[in-house]
């Protein structure tokens, strides 16, 4: 038995610390996010943030769950897709510790490490993944050894598109959750609401999606006086159904029967209902991981780095770089799926 597995997250706005214990149990991580007053994230104050709180967090999770430095046995970081000086930050605590400690480096591909928190949470075998984030927005499945985009973003993730629509109208980071509160409190004043006046372009390409046009949209109706809220109800009954429908498409080309939410938008309970009654159609189902696995933590990295280690997998220190550009479908799936 390898010991605990440490798994570091830093691809953006969130350092997080998680562990896997030595039988393979993920435990909630100890992460905190950066919140600009103003504006969106700025790298560079990012990783500022991520370097200055990295030691009292570590010593957080670390303490909460009674663990030892001697009790690690692998350090897993997020190599990759990210923003360069977060994932940077993450890689040098990560080399430190590895090194100090005299223990196996892995570094994870952040998009496979949402997988497979999924697929362990909920049970599921072989899904097809609608992965909503900040930064990334992509259906994804399993096919011939790795996990293939079957379809992504042609511009922005819908989480930013969320945040960004949010901060035009003074709501801080992240503006998601908000919009998610201001359309459910119109919708139980509108009980029977109709998209008559509030259309916006519907952001489907094949299997591709594209975000911006639908934000500048929805400003747009604001600017011709539409409520707030009914605007934020049909940006997310525009921008949830156009990704439901390339999942729908995907499980349809694929043949696969299990549909697995990730990212920080799958915490959305609009997007999880509309995600449901889609599977239920098709007699499949519709799975999400709780909303502290959903978002980034450090735990997924940790279980996907112990799978790694598992299956034969080191990161030396000259292969440990960071690679802000990492595809999902570059890294092979050497486990079993
Ligand atoms: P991630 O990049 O996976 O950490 O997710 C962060 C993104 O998730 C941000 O863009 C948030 O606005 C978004 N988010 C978090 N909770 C919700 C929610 N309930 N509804 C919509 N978006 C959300
Ligand atoms: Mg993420």
């Amino acid at each position: 038995m390898a010991g605990w597995t440490l798994g570091i997250e830093s691809t953006a706005h969130t350092l997080s610390f998680g562990l896997v214990d030595p039988l393979g149990n993920p435990h909630p991580a100890c992460s905190d996010t950066v919140r600009p007053d103003e504006g969106g994230i700025h790298p560079r104050e990012a990783a500022d943030h991520h370097k200055d709180i990295a030691n009292s967090l570590l010593t957080n999770v670390l303490e909460k769950y009674d663990v030892h430095p001697g009790d690690i046995g692998i350090v897993a970081y997020s190599q990759g897709p990210g923003l360069g000086p977060c994932l940077r930050v993450g890689a040098a605590i990560a080399r430190g510790i590895s090194s100090r400690l005299n223990t196996p480096l892995i570094g994870v591909n952040h998009c496979v490490a949402h997988i497979e928190i999924g697929r362990q949470q909920c049970g599921c075998d072989d899904p097809v993944l609608l992965y909503v984030s900040g930064g990334n927005t992509q259906v994804i499945a399993h096919l011939d050894g790795r996990y293939r985009v079957l379809g992504e973003t042609l511009d922005i993730g819908i989480g930013n598109m969320l945040d960004k629509f949010a901060r035009t109208q003074g709501i801080p980071f992240p503006g998601g959750p908000v919009i998610e509160k201001l359309a459910s409190e119109w919708l139980e004043n509108n009980p029977n609401p109709s998209l008559d006046g509030l259309e916006l372009p519907f952001a489907v390409r094949g299997m591709d999606l594209a975000f911006s046009g639908v934000m500048t949209a929805a400003q747009r109706l604001l600017d011709n006086g539409a409520p707030l809220g009914a605007v934020c109800w049909s940006l997310q009954e525009h921008a949830f159904s156009a990704c439901v429908e390339i999942a729908e498409r995907a499980m349809s080309h694929t043949g696969k029967t299990e549909l697995l939410l990730g990212g920080g938008v799958a915490c959305n309970s609009r997007l999880r209902q509309m995600c449901e009654l889609m599977t239920e159609e098709r007699d499949s189902t519709s799975h999400a991981p709780p909303r502290m696995y959903c978002i980034d933590n450090g735990t997924m990295i940790a279980l996907l780095g112990k799978i790694e280690y598992q299956n034969g997998r080191v990161t030396s220190y000259e292969q440990s770089a960071v690679d802000q550009y990492l595809r999902t479908d570059q890294t092979p799936v050497t486990w079993a799926v």
